[in-house]
Order: C-alpha cells, then sequence, then structure tokens
C-alpha cells in the first residue's frame, strides 16, 4: 500500500521531468508536455481558420512572395530552422502579427501599411518567428496542464489536459495573448534572427516606437495578443548596444519595402 501511495505522488513528478524542453532562447528549462510534431499539427489544422477569420489571403503574389521572402530569410538563421515556415500577408483592418505553433506566421494588411523599411518588416517576422522557435503557444498550454497533473495526479490528467487544450484553442485562436516575459524573449530572440539575416536592428526599435505612438490614437491589436513588457524599446535599444549589433551595412531597404509592398497596397 504505501509503495502504491508513493508510485502515485511519483508518476505526476516523473510526467513533469519527462515533459521539458530548453527554451532556445532563454536557456531556461521549461515544461512541455507536446511533441514538435504535435505543434506542427495545430499550427496545420488552425491557419486555415485565422485567415477566413482576418479578411483572407491579400490577392497579390508578388506581394505574399516579397513577405515570404523576408521571412525566410530571418527564419534559416534562427534556433529552428527545421519548421516549414510559411509568411503571409491577411486583407485585415486589424494591426497584428500572428504565429502559430510550427511555423504560420501572419501580418495585416494595416500593419504592413503603417511600416516604411524591409528592416521593420523583418523585425516584426523575427519576432513572431522567435514564438514559434521558443514554442510560447504549447509551453503556456503545458503549464496550464500541468497545474491540472498537481491536482489530479497522473497520465489521465495530461491526456485530458492536452485534448481539453487543444479544443479551447481553436476558440481562443485570436486573442490568444503572450505573457510579457514571452514578449521580451521573442524581441530579443527575433533581434538576433534580423541581425544574423543582415537586416539593420534599429528596424525593431522604429516599429515599436511607431505601434507605441500609434495606440495614443487607436487600437493597436497587436498589443493585445503581444502584451508590451515595460521599458520595450529601452531594453531592445540595450540589447543592440550591448551585442554590438548596430554595424555599417546593415540591411534598410526602404525602397524595395516602397516598390514591393507600399505601392501594392495603395
Ligand atoms: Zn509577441
Amino acid at each position: 500500500m504505501k509503495t502504491l501511495k508513493k508510485l502515485l505522488i511519483l508518476v505526476p513528478i516523473l510526467l513533469i521531468v519527462t515533459g521539458c524542453q530548453t527554451n532556445p532562447i532563454s536557456g531556461e528549462t521549461e515544461l512541455q508536455f507536446f511533441s514538435d510534431d504535435q505543434d506542427v499539427e495545430l499550427g496545420a489544422q488552425y491557419a486555415p481558420e485565422i485567415e477566413k477569420q482576418l479578411g483572407g489571403k491579400i490577392l497579390d503574389l508578388d506581394l505574399q512572395n516579397y513577405i515570404d521572402e523576408v521571412g525566410q530569410k530571418v527564419a534559416v538563421v534562427s534556433h529552428r530552422p527545421d519548421f516549414n515556415y510559411s509568411f503571409v500577408a491577411l486583407d485585415s483592418n486589424q494591426i497584428n502579427a500572428f504565429a502559430l505553433p510550427g511555423g504560420h506566421i501572419f501580418i495585416t494588411r494595416a500593419m504592413l501599411k503603417k511600416m516604411e523599411t524591409e528592416a521593420q518588416l523583418a523585425s516584426v517576422l523575427a519576432h513572431e518567428t522567435a514564438h514559434v522557435t521558443a514554442r510560447h503557444v504549447t509551453t503556456q498550454m503545458s503549464r496550464q496542464i500541468g497545474i491540472s497533473v498537481l491536482l489530479q495526479a497522473g497520465a489521465a490528467a495530461v491526456d485530458s489536459g492536452i485534448a481539453n487544450q487543444v479544443a479551447n484553442f481553436g476558440a481562443q485562436i485570436i486573442s490568444l495573448s503572450f505573457s510579457r516575459k514571452q514578449e521580451r524573449q521573442a524581441d530579443l530572440g527575433g533581434l538576433s534572427y534580423m541581425v544574423a539575416a543582415g537586416y539593420d536592428p534599429k528596424g525593431m526599435v522604429e516599429t515599436m516606437q511607431m505601434l507605441e505612438s500609434l495606440s495614443d490614437s487607436r487600437p493597436v491589436e497587436f498589443f493585445s495578443t503581444h502584451p508590451s513588457p515595460e521599458n520595450r524599446v529601452e531594453y531592445i535599444k540595450d540589447d543592440i548596444y550591448m551585442n554590438n549589433y548596430d554595424k555599417p551595412g546593415m540591411k534598410v531597404g526602404a525602397d524595395e519595402y516602397r516598390i514591393n509592398v507600399l505601392a501594392r497596397l495603395k
């Protein structure tokens, strides 16, 4: 009997110990009950729903190719180049960008119209890519399951937890919000990716400043799904300085952005 009791206590602990990942951006060990394949499956399952809810794809193949090219440059130098990334522009008036597990990344028409350079575009796509590489969505879902395991004990709690979380995911998908800690990781991870891809890191500072000043006069949906950590612009600037990211000759790409995006959205 005593052994059985010990086992019952041990099972959830074992599940938690085995269900772990190392976050490639922070280096921290985190609870993670989902496999890489499940990230890919979840993303593939819900990408069409996101597309539909946010106005569908912008019907301009050249523009879509340009957005995807910039995104792929960033993804290939990220911590997880093995995911099958896609970067898609959606025909929505919300100012937002999304990342689904497994590498489905979206940016809206309204957001594209507010930016001015390829480096700024790269900064948003890199930020979203970092949410994918750090597996922020399924890490958050795992934390919820972890709590239910501690309360209920055992493998059944993990199974039903995963099922519930996946069911809720469909309903919450548009309003799913990251934590401020995850936002900071996405900023700094994304910054390192855009720099590795050759983009001027000041593009991220400019984008965050632009979004913050916009939010004084209108709702910026990006901040409801990506809550702004304190001193966001300051720590991004500090990170650029500390890592000596700001070197001469980094790509800004104002002309490219005007020709490939702004002129086509008119
Ligand atoms: Zn974010």
